[in-house]
């Protein structure tokens, strides 16, 4: 029991402050701090992270029967899809993609055997998106969606027994297809202001009289939905009648409604910047469905978004990570590749510094990303949620992709630009904005999420302090803040201590683990928590709820604790990988970066805290000689770039188990591109001898003996190689017209849809 005389004349005038300054949870942000869990983010907040239990945690692995699927129907999916034709010629996926989609289950990866389902691990998801993401965005977005966040995860978490064994045996076999209806035109971000309702009243279905609900909804932007036969729905319910219990407005609830239903219009498409998977919106009219189709019966009625959230909280950090890991991996190996064979001003483009610059970048960017995507699922595997770490995970992976495709499109030129089927990266970058937006937007991602819920979620006392201070109880509630409070207070200071100690010292003493060649990363990264720490501390101390609403500052410290994520998963991959001595420019780039980014945020904060005297303090305390990291050196940048522009183990391992198009393919762009590579790198001793030998053209080398015969015959097939790898597209007239269409039939019908005065929540 706390001291009686501590808790009534000290810690009570503070309980008292403390409830007018610590941010006051909303309903619905309580019920997304309450989802998931957490991990190796906690870990972080402590400020003193314990590296051991980070390399000692088991990295993911695959089954046989997984490795199996990925070489097997994986391998022969990417086969069978060509993006350009499905993007520009079919505007679908070809029907026997469908049906192999269905009958090798690939809608059913999350769903166990028992139901007849896959049954994988989180990691064998990630890698089955993975290297769809490398053939096709169509084919891996249409995998992703029932995989993720939809009726069968909801199911899966929330379902009755007999909805389990109703619905997921179908979802397993192909029978239905799920979608799930959240965003509606009012309610993108601020899912939870959605104006769609169910009203609880009696009705007739199948024939028989039931207790059930009305629904009224319009939704957009719904994945699957225009070929879903089973919508996840979700809408604000109401029981004017109390025929379910007292209230009336019972809150969030999330339903599966069979699309054939009447009042329902579902079909449109939309076209997300120009990717043909099918999304569209849809809309409900007086739909009728029983109270036995809410998903968990009538007692998860109202619980709607806490369900959401803990969705969210595993599938945001496998699917969309993912194709960005992929993405980022992808954009790194065809850069290296296409640089190295593109010739300007008579030299390779990679050997230009400014081109090295981007590739450099590209290299350390896909190890880290797919370091921290197979440390994210070892973490899911292993039983965790952690619902801040796949929030960083879902917004880092997608803003770095986009990084990573812009400099694959720049350093490619006009190559990347001409659309047509051998251009090979246009579809990745028409795909990032798709994945900057989905599963929550980035910026509020970054804003309002990775820290604002991270610094609650994780702090070691935060939470519990804020529980005590809501305490309907006020003795007990001063009771747990009063234990709280002083553990906070004892926390804060070991974490001035120690950000000042090891500031001061440039984290040469901080706590690392005997890892080689990477310890001194550990201690800065040691350095780098402790100054975390101690500034939430202070911010929260200072700024109380007002830190929310300065999504700046939050957005600074959201990419602090980021980049201590990442870092990690970088420093654990090497480690887990055998500490390769050719990856580690790779590693140094990603902790140079990271350092850099780290710094300069701590800078942003400390220039722009509203409170003067704590930013000087902090500065003080964490950053006396102020910013040391200025990011990868200009060498270390060269070494990586040259490790993505030369054939090497490191390059493959960056690429590992990604689709290569076969044999049969030689005419694909990527086919082209890897063949012209591998030519032009055989060749290249061939041409250091032309070069000595001050000649250029083959046949003068031949003359004079410089090259044999033999030679001059590969670097003939090596440029032509070349030439057929930068060719690009060009079309007739009216091969660019769609065949079939004249511009009515192809163009909306912004009359067939509601308006929003036709919407009849918006009448209301
Ligand atoms: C191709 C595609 C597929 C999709 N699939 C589905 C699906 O299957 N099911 C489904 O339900 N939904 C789906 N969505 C919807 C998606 O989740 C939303 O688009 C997303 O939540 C953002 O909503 P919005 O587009 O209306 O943007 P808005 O909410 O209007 O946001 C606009 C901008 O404002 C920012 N912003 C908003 N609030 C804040 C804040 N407080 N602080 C700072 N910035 C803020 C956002 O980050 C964004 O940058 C899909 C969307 C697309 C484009």
């Amino acid at each position: 029991m706390p001291s009686t005389l501590r808790r009534d004349w000290i810690t009570k005038p503070i309980y008292r402050l403390a409830e007018r300054a610590l941010p006051r949870l909303s309903a619905t942000e309580r019920e997304a701090i309450e989802a998931g869990d957490v991990w190796w983010d906690a870990e972080l907040f402590t400020g003193d992270p314990d590296w051991n239990k980070l390399l000692a945690f088991a990295p993911a692995r695959l089954s046989q029967e997984e490795q199996e699927f990925l070489s097997g129907p994986v391998e022969e999916l990417c086969r069978m899809v060509d993006d350009w034709k499905v993007n520009w010629q079919w505007r679908d996926l070809p029907p026997e993609v469908w049906e192999f989609l269905k009958a090798k289950k690939f809608f059913a990866m999350i769903i166990p055997k028992a139901y007849g389902g896959l049954g994988f691990s989180a990691y064998a998801h990630s890698e089955v998106i993975r290297k769809l993401s490398s053939r096709s965005i169509c084919a891996a977005c249409t995998a992703m969606v029932p995989n993720s966040l939809g009726p069968g995860e909801l199911l899966l978490q929330f379902g009755t027994k007999e909805q389990q064994d109703y619905w997921l045996p179908r979802l397993a076999r192909g029978e239905e297809i799920p979608c799930f209806g959240l965003t509606s035109p009012e309610a993108g971000s601020d899912a939870a202001s959605m104006i769609d309702t169910g009203i609880v009243c009696r009705g007739r279905y199948e024939g028989r009289e039931v207790l059930g609900i009305r629904l009224n909804w319009h939704k957009r932007y719904i994945t699957l939905g225009p070929i879903a036969t089973v919508l996840g729905l979700a809408f604000k319910l109401h029981d004017p009648e109390h025929l379910i219990g007292d209230p009336e407005d019972v809150g969030i609830t999330l339903a599966l409604v069979p699309t054939h239903l009447p009042g329902i219009s579902i079909g449109r498409r939309h076209l997300p910047a120009l990717h043909v998977f099918q999304n569209g919106p849809n809309w409900g009219r007086d739909v009728f469905i029983p109270m036995d189709n809410v998903i968990g019966g009538v007692e998860q009625a109202g619980k709607g978004w806490k369900m959401l959230m803990s969705a969210l909280a595993a599938g945001r950090g496998i699917s969309l990570p993912s194709l960005s890991a992929a993405g980022a991996a992808y954009s790194a190996h065809v850069t290296g590749a296409y640089a190295r064979i593109r010739e300007q001003f008579h030299v390779s483009i990679a050997k230009f510094e400014a081109i090295q610059e981007r590739l450099g970048r590209l290299a350390g960017t896909a190890y880290l990303l797919d370091a921290a995507r197979r440390m994210t699922c070892a973490a899911l595997d292993d039983g965790h949620h952690p619902a801040v770490v796949t929030a960083i995970m879902k917004a880092q992976a997608t803003d770095r992709l986009r990084v990573s495709v812009n400099d694959a499109m720049d350093v490619h030129g006009g190559k990347a630009i001409i659309e047509g089927p051998l251009n090979y990266l246009g579809s990745l970058y028409r795909g990032v904005p798709i994945a900057i937006t989905v599963e929550g937007a980035n910026i509020v991602t970054r804003a309002l999420i990775q820290f604002g819920q991270g610094a609650i979620r994780c702090h070691p006392y935060l939470l519990k302090e804020m529980m005590a201070l809501e305490d309907p109880d006020r003795g007990r509630g001063l009771d747990a803040f009063d234990q709280s409070f002083w553990g906070h207070v004892k926390h804060s200071f070991a974490n001035a201590a120690r950000a000042f100690g090891r500031a001061w010292t440039g984290g040469v003493f901080a706590p690392a683990p005997d890892a080689g060649a990477a310890t001194k990363f550990y201690r800065q990264l040691s350095r780098h928590a402790a100054a975390f720490a101690l500034a939430v501390d202070l911010a929260l101390l200072t700024l109380g709820g007002g830190l929310k609403r300065k999504e700046m500052l939050s957005a600074r410290f959201g990419d602090i604790l980021s980049e201590l994520y990442l870092a990690s998963a970088a420093l654990k991959r090497w480690n887990d990988e055998g500490r390769q001595s050719s990856d580690f420019p790779l590693l140094e780039w990603c902790m140079q970066a990271s350092f850099a980014t780290i710094e300069a945020r701590f800078d942003e904060i400390f220039a722009n805290f509203p409170v003067r005297p704590v930013a000087w303090m902090l500065r003080f305390f964490t950053q006396p000689f102020g910013r040391r990291h200025r990011g990868p050196s200009d060498r270390l940048t060269d070494r990586c770039a040259e490790i993505i522009a030369q054939p090497s183990a490191a390059r493959d391992r960056l690429v590992v188990d990604l689709f290569h198009p076969p044999e049969s393919e030689r005419d694909h762009g990527l086919a082209r591109l890897e063949r012209a590579f591998a030519l032009t790198v055989a060749v290249q001793p061939t041409r250091d001898r032309m070069h000595a030998a001050r000649v250029r053209d083959i046949d003068q080398a031949l003359k004079q003996r410089t090259i044999n015969e033999s030679e001059a015959a590969q670097l003939r097939e090596a440029a032509d190689a070349v030439a057929a790898a930068i060719a690009v597209d060009d079309f007739a007239p009216e091969e660019l017209v769609m065949r079939g269409a004249n511009k009515e039939d192809v163009s909306s019908q912004p009359n067939s849809q509601p308006t929003p005065q036709q919407h009849p929540q918006a009448a209301e």
